[in-house]
């Protein structure tokens, strides 16, 4: 009894599975790109926390992440992410390799040449910083030392603006946890990064750094494409971002990296 129910079962998942792949290949061809999820191969740095890191898991998450995710949910994409690290995902951009950026990127008059970017969603001023409990006080005292930057940043182009006056020699690097390594370890007497972003190493005591300088040298950070490539991404992003404001979820992304309820 007990065998034949057995069999009679198998075969009906045998006859559903049958169906199911008949009426799923119909389906699949008549609907293709009507179904489908627009997707975006974006790409991204790899240590810029809180914007994007590796968490305790090993999964790539931050504010850059779950934001344009969220985003996407609102308005109907799907993210692919390329872990690139800052100037390599400029090049893939620039390679047609990846559609976008969201990487803390800064919107600056000589990038708007070249990219379109979207409304912006966070403001970050570039800061010096050196290693805690070091001499240095300001730009002065590093006069003729070695400083680091990481490459084709906005903390690189004000390390050179700054370079001549002071006299500081710069060596780059690609990575932010790679520049705080340097200053950490005497090879670099300062480094050159976004105000939140080594600020809140400082805070989660990751990197024994203090901050000397906060520039005035700042600018909003958004997600971009290359020129006159992706207008749809860029409308849909300002839209979701308009409504993720409006209601409450912005604020609750940014407050749940910066202050996370332990
Ligand atoms: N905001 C800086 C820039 O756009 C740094 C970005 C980054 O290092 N991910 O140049």
């Amino acid at each position: 009894m007990f065998k034949k129910f057995v069999s009679i079962f198998l075969i009906a998942i045998l006859c559903c599975s049958f169906l199911a792949a008949c009426g799923g290949g119909g389906n699949n061809n008549q609907n293709q790109g009507q179904d489908e999820a627009r997707s975006y191969l974006v790409g991204t740095d790899t240590t810029f926390a809180p914007f994007e890191f590796e968490d305790e898991n090993g999964n790539h998450t931050g504010i850059d992440i779950v934001l344009l995710e969220t985003i996407g949910e609102e308005m109907g994409f799907e993210i692919e992410w390329s872990i690139l690290g800052f100037s390599a995902a400029v090049t893939a951009l620039e390679a047609e390799q990846v559609e976008a950026v969201m990487a803390g990127m800064s919107i600056t008059e000589e990038r708007k040449l070249k990219y379109d970017f979207t409304d912006s969603y966070y403001d970050a001023a570039v800061a010096v910083a050196v290693k805690a409990g070091s001499e240095y006080t300001s730009l002065e005292d590093l006069r003729g030392k070695p400083v680091v930057a990481k490459n084709a940043t906005t903390g690189a182009q004000y390390a050179e603006e700054v370079a001549a006056e002071y006299e500081l020699d710069i060596i780059y690097v690609d990575e932010s946890a790679i520049m705080y390594q340097y200053v950490e370890s005497d090879l670099a007497e300062a480094c050159f990064e976004d105000y939140p972003i080594v600020q809140y190493e400082i805070g989660r005591g990751t990197i024994s750094l203090e901050v000397v300088n906060q520039s005035s040298y700042s600018f909003p950070t958004a997600l971009a494409v290359l020129k006159g490539n992706s207008p749809e991404l860029i409308a849909d992003f300002n839209e979701g971002l308009a409504k993720l404001k409006a209601n409450g979820e912005y604020r609750r992304i940014l407050d749940s990296f910066f202050n996370p309820q332990k």
